[in-house]
């Protein structure tokens, strides 16, 4: 079976990743620069020397056996370690939060720099189509692992269940500010939660694996950051960086030697009470954390339990064996798991 897979974050390469062990031909395209999703890592060159800041998930949980296998096995490549100030059972990538998924990437060939911008039926088959204009395809099956939001472009034209459940699915923003200093500061802890407009702040270079630059990581919680989607990045770092003043006892902190705000958009999805969805007949899956909920752990088990599902087609094409099951009541949708 040759699936397209339209987007290499956790959901998506654990998907193709379990699509790829069972003999499926997959092509996966990320309109990133690099591998992470929403679980990268910004790597910058500055007169200090190179610094990385995770800017996206600050750590996960690994809850579920057949994740925590999974973590253990990454644990056992250097791939993550647990960072057991975040929680008993958090864990982050190393050196850097997107270590897993780089690897992954590399494996499965993920084209970035691809961005995809429309979904088409053809010929009993998917094609699709990149904003330079490029077409590519046949493929017999598509999964689309992106944000509700953005799922919905490819979703409406296909499949109005599916469709529908992306249009219920609503994100919050975050706005997060990227901070780095010649000296520590004077910040009792490397974690803090829940600080005025703060619902996060970390000591990057703390974590487990980093060299140790005292680099931090602001995260605002999901009303300010609506509150505030439009407004300009400089000031949001300024705002934030206020309240890592406070933080310090300070009412000024010394000048930062890189600063740089990022305003995430799709965030945290309030989910869509579903592990993943599947339409047998036009060979048309979705997954990702908008259907389970906002976690990384909740990612992968999205894109693993759609490539469970995608399985039965795939071995009616290696059979030679019509791959009409017949329209599952609801559009396919699977209940999340308990
Ligand atoms: C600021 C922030 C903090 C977070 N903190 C935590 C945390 O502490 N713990 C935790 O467990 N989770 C956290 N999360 C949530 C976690 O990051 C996500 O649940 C998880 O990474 C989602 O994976 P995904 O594969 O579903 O989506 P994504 O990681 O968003 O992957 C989707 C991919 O699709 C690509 N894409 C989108 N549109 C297109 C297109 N048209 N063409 C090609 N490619 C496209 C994107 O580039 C992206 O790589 C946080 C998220 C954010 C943003």
């Amino acid at each position: 079976m040759r699936v397209v897979v339209i987007g290499a974050g956790m959901a998506g390469l654990a998907c193709a990743e379990a699509l790829a062990d069972r003999g499926c031909a997959v092509t996966m395209f990320d309109k990133g620069r690099g591998p992470g999703g929403r679980m990268s890592t910004r790597r910058v060159e500055t007169p200090a020397g190179r610094l990385s800041f995770d800017h996206g998930a600050q750590y996960f949980t690994a809850r579920d056996p057949a994740f925590l296998a999974q973590v253990r096995r990454w644990q056992g490549e250097g791939l993550v370690a647990p960072w057991t100030l975040a929680g008993e059972d958090a864990w982050v990538g190393t050196p850097a939060m997107n270590a897993p998924l780089a690897q992954l990437a590399a494996r499965l060939g993920v084209r970035f720099a691809h961005h995809v911008m429309g979904l088409v039926r053809v010929g009993g088959g998917w094609q699709v189509r990149l904003a330079d204009g490029a077409c590519h395809g046949p493929f017999d099956a598509a999964v689309v692992a992106v944000p509700a939001e953005q799922a919905l472009a490819f979703l409406g034209a296909h499949d109005l269940a599916m469709a529908g459940r992306a249009i219920a699915a609503r994100s919050q923003p975050c706005w997060t500010v990227l901070a780095a200093f010649a000296a520590p500061l004077p910040v009792a802890s490397d974690v803090v939660r829940d600080h005025g407009a703060l619902a996060w702040a970390a000591r990057n270079g703390a974590k487990p694996g980093r060299e140790g630059a005292e680099t931090w990581v602001l995260q605002a919680g999901g009303s300010w950051s609506a509150a505030r989607i439009e407004v300009e990045p400089e000031q949001v770092a300024r705002l934030l960086l206020a309240e890592l003043a406070a933080l310090a006892g300070s009412s000024q902190l010394p000048e930062p030697t890189y600063l740089a705000a990022h305003r995430w958009r799709y965030a945290m999805s309030a989910g869509a009470a579903a592990t993943a969805l599947w339409n047998p007949v036009l060979g048309l899956g979705a997954c990702g954390d908008w259907l389970l909920g906002p976690r990384v752990e909740l990612a992968w088990l999205s894109g693993r339990a759609l490539a469970r599902r995608m399985q039965t087609r795939g071995d009616n094409l290696a059979r030679g064996q019509p791959v009409m099951e017949g329209m599952v009541p609801g559009g396919g949708i699977e209940p999340p798991t308990p």
